[in-house]
């Protein structure tokens, strides 16, 4: 006997990719409706989307945290933003250096250290974001001309603005004098 629900879901499984992408076009051109049927979804699989939102969450710890930092600024009424990649990259750029100390990551952990505080009028963009140890960091606070009593040690000359060159060059610089 022809089973007709059993023949609509073989006729699904067949053809799911072209199912997928007509659903996408469906969505491109009706995005209120998708809107709402997703936020019925997410109201009768409450549970579900809890838990969905929970292991994305525990797979993207670092883009949770990150984004818990940004919402912490925001309403700091800070100005700017910077997105995770900038901080990555910045830290890769950095060659995973704390600035203030020298210590390397996985050996100490790195914390995004405002220049600029932002309680004296520094930005949250990456521009004005350093990479440093918790110590360090702590030994800062809102110290503004920490960065400058840190450049004076290392280079008398006082060529060097802030964090033009990451510690490690500047040391490998003065070794070769
Ligand atoms: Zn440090």
């Amino acid at each position: 006997m022809f089973n007709k629900q059993q023949w609509s879901r073989e006729y699904y499984k067949k053809n799911k990719k072209k199912f997928y992408l007509y659903g996408k076009e469906w969505a491109k051109k009706n995005p209120d409706k998708k809107k709402a049927s997703r936020r019925r979804w997410r109201v009768k699989n409450a549970e579900k989307n809890r838990q969905l939102a929970n292991n994305w969450a525990k797979k993207n710890k670092d883009y949770v945290l990150h984004n818990a930092k940004l919402q912490k600024y925001k309403r700091r009424k800070a100005v700017g933003s910077h997105t995770l990649q900038e901080w990555k990259d910045l830290k890769k750029s950095c060659n995973y250096t704390c600035q203030g100390c020298g210590l390397k990551e996985p050996e100490i952990k790195l914390t995004e250290d405002h220049i600029i505080p932002l309680n004296k009028g520094g930005t949250n963009f990456i521009s004005n974001i350093q990479p440093l140890c918790k110590n360090c960091n702590c030994s800062k606070k809102d110290n503004l001309n920490w960065h400058l009593q840190r450049l004076n040690e290392k280079t008398p000359q006082g060529e060097a603005t802030v964090r033009t060159t990451p510690i490690t060059k500047r040391k490998r610089r003065d070794e070769q004098k």
